[in-house]
């Protein structure tokens, strides 16, 4: 299957590209993203195949059915990252909360968080590929705290990958800071930047586009990637745990192949929506996707009233970091799949030059009918908290701001799957301060709830306290070349 470009082609560039072509090399015309051409088909035929598949028999069947240039034997080996999970045989669990209401805990990988389950394999493929044509990558990651840890990970003494993450100081969780400081590995570099997440991806973006610092790379032979979530590499693994959400509530019972479920789906960079979107528009039977935000609610606004307005709009700090996102980059690849090339380079030309962008009525209808959105600020994620841990089920913040969707925006009563997209233990302080509970540091706040609630601390984050921090340096944005430029 091959992958074209949402903004268009620009006469430099193949139209259309294969698929490792599209992951190495992610940045598209004008631009763009790469996406794909055409969809496999997951309907009603594809699930009940898979009725009985393990997690990883699924994954490879469905990257199989993307038609992707990799061959069996790598797929295999990417796929083996999943053993690394708590448990081999079930690494995404399926837990029934209450009623009709199911949580998809996508954290139980070695950093504990979603981003696990596509960089884990998604890194062996890219090393490989780079190996295989004698090409050596740098990989330049801003995250808001959970990209960052999974990405250090995944290419940890990779050969012909280096990688550099770039973090908002004071904008991630301890965990999350601990988890990438002291990453220890000659690949691998770190830099703390002063300022929020948006101002992060900004400088990034702009050290991406600098003449000199693309010069250095020429230089020395180094290419440029990208592992964020406009790499089609991420999606594509984003895409089938969607499946398996739709198989396990079969084998549940709870519905027979043919019935529709609603997915909620809390989201950022729109990369874990956009996995569903396409799952649903290959046959799976969502009825549809519920977008749930924090307080950063552009993607509210956007799904329920047709308008992406950046203007008058200020980043807000909240207790979900990983959704403090303003620009939602995969939100991109929708308006291609639905509207086309031309009419999305309109639109993302609109929003950098004026900061917004408007559907049409019909576009919106277009929209609604795949999503529907609502957003939670702190108090009614952490209250959600609160109330679930009662019932013996202790999710994290950014899990919580799923259960308004679930009591608010289904119009139908089907069963429904949240996803869980981090463990409680990245984010200890915010929840012990919503149950009440005393705690100084990150440390305490763990062992507190730790010992309260029963919960098991992975020896993975445990073991963080005592770890020597390798990357100290905060740096200003400006800095942040020279910086690189050292560490190549
Ligand atoms: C990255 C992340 C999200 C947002 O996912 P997107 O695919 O960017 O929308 C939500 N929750 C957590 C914990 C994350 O790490």
């Amino acid at each position: 299957m091959k992958f074209i470009e949402t903004r268009g082609n620009d006469g430099k560039k193949s139209k259309e590209v294969a698929f490792s072509e599209a992951i190495l090399s992610p940045m598209a015309s004008f631009g763009g993203l790469y996406s794909p051409k055409s969809l496999p088909d997951f309907g009603e035929e594809f699930l009940k195949a898979h009725l009985n598949s393990s997690y990883k028999e699924l994954a490879k069947d469905v990257l199989k059915a993307f038609e992707i240039d990799i061959e069996d034997e790598l797929i295999d080996e990417a796929l083996a990252r999943y053993d690394e999970f708590d448990d081999p045989d079930n690494p995404v669990p399926v837990v029934k909360v209450k009623d009709d209401l199911y949580i998809s805990e996508l954290y139980h990988g070695p950093t504990r968080a979603f981003k696990d389950m596509a960089l884990q394999p998604f890194g062996v493929i890219l090393s490989k590929l780079a190996q295989k044509r004698g090409e050596n990558y740098l990989i330049m990651a801003a995250t808001s705290g959970d990209t960052g840890p999974a990405t250090l990970e995944t290419f940890k003494n990779r050969p012909n990958i280096k990688v550099c993450c770039l973090y908002p100081d004071g904008g991630t969780s301890d965990v999350q800071r601990l988890q990438m400081v002291t990453e220890d590995a000659p690949n691998l570099k770190v830099i703390g930047v002063k300022g929020n997440f948006d101002d992060t991806q900004e400088a990034l973006k702009s050290l991406l586009a600098s003449d000199e610092f693309n010069k250095t790379l020429s230089e020395r032979g180094i290419k440029l990637s990208a592992a964020n979530s406009v790499n089609f590499g991420r999606i594509i693994f984003q895409t089938v745990y969607h499946i398996h959400s739709y198989l396990a509530l079969a084998r549940e019972g709870a519905i027979e192949i043919g019935d529709k479920i609603y997915l909620i789906v809390p989201s950022g960079n729109f990369g874990n929506a956009l996995g569903a979107y396409y799952v649903k528009k290959a046959g799976v039977p969502i009825e549809k996707i519920l977008i749930a935000s924090n307080s950063n609610n552009i993607l509210t606004e956007f799904i329920e009233e047709g308008r992406y307005d950046l203007r008058d709009r200020e980043l807000i700090k909240t207790k979900s970091p990983a959704m403090d996102i303003l620009k939602s980059s995969n939100v991109e690849r929708v308006l291609f799949d639905k509207f086309g090339a031309q009419r999305t380079k309109e639109m993302m030309e609109s929003l950098n030059k004026n900061g917004y962008y408007e559907l049409t009525q019909d576009e919106l209808k277009e929209i609604q009918s795949d999503f529907a959105a609502v957003y939670s600020d702190d108090e009614e994620a952490m209250g959600e908290i609160v109330k679930f841990l009662k019932d013996g089920y202790l999710m994290d913040p950014h899990t919580a701001t799923c259960i308004k969707a679930y009591r608010e925006k289904r119009e139908k009563m089907l069963p429904t799957v949240a996803y869980s997209t981090a463990e409680w233990t990245k984010f200890s302080p915010s929840i012990a301060e919503a149950l009440g509970l005393e705690a100084k540091n990150d440390k305490m706040a763990l062992n507190l709830i730790s010992s309260q609630f029963n919960a098991k601390i992975p020896d993975k984050i445990a073991s963080l306290f005592t770890k020597k921090a390798i990357h100290v340096k905060i740096v200003e944005k400006h800095d942040i070349m020279q910086e690189m430029i050292d560490f190549l």
